[in-house]
């Protein structure tokens, strides 16, 4: 805590079943506030990032074998992805990943299941995902599964807001939405960001829509970290035009 820093991945390496190395040293930070971008195609290596992070990578048979992980001033990289919840770092996976056959606020409860504090502050919490996902708030008795996609994503995302978080990993929040949802989305996490200082790691394949909401993105191809930079110059840089924007 107390630095402007929130999150550095230094040098790490990830290898799943013992001998599939995915990670070949991946470095990146998230300054305290921030909003950084994480993209590349296809099995470049972001999921495995943020999943380095979350710790979530074990469910999977994978492993952080070499480098470390500091969140918050703190080394987490052993830690269980409950323990990384609770000191305010959580994933929202790719796909959603909302309990279907639950309602909507249902959902919203679950994620306050790391919380010791009374039902009373978990209700505020609540109240204050509705009013960034007003769609939420008129949806709060559908079952999820019966949502759309768009209100699927914003579920996932306004559940993990119930844990109170100071930083989210946001895996491809765009993926099988129209442009007009994704816009959407984006404002939101946006807003997010501004008034309740979230700050946000996010794994996209969408380099376009990233890259004006993110002050900072890193590229990844097959498992290293090939360019970073100010999205401003990333937009800007011929390379990403031709291969990540198609504007070549
Ligand atoms: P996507 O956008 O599809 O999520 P990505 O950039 O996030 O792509 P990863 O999902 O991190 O990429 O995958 C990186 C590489 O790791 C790929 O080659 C993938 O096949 C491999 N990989 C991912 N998960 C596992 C696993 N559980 N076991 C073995 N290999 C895996």
């Amino acid at each position: 805590a107390g630095t402007d820093t929130i999150l550095s991945v230094n040098n790490i390496e990830v290898i799943y079943d013992h001998v599939i190395l995915v990670l070949k040293g991946v470095s990146l930070s998230v300054p305290r506030g921030g909003i950084v971008a994480l993209l590349g195609a296809n099995g470049a290596g972001k999921t495995t990032t943020l999943k380095a992070v979350s710790n979530l990578l074990r469910a999977e048979r994978g492993e952080v074998t070499k480098g470390s992980i500091v969140f918050d001033g703190e080394r987490v990289d052993r830690m269980t992805p409950n323990e990384l919840v609770r000191r305010g770092c959580i994933q929202v996976m790719e796909g959603r990943h909302c309990f279907g056959h639950l309602t909507i606020e249902e959902n919203l409860l679950t994620g306050a299941f790391t919380r010791r504090d009374g039902a009373a502050a978990i209700r505020r919490d609540m109240e204050m995902v509705y009013e960034y996902f007003p769609r939420l708030r008129q949806r709060r008795n559908s079952m999820s599964g019966y949502t759309s996609g768009g209100e699927q994503q914003m579920c996932a995302i306004g559940r993990a807001l119930m844990s109170r978080p100071k930083m989210i990993l946001l895996d491809e929040p765009s993926m099988g939405l129209a442009p007009q949802v994704v816009e959407e989305i984006f404002e939101i996490v946006k807003d997010l960001n501004a008034k309740e200082g979230v700050s946000f790691l996010l794994a996209e394949q969408n380099t376009n829509i990233a890259l004006r909401y993110a002050t900072y993105g890193y590229i990844m191809e097959t498992g290293r970290i090939v360019m970073d930079g100010d999205a401003a110059s990333l937009r800007e840089n011929e390379d990403v035009k031709e291969f990540y924007l198609g504007i070549g």
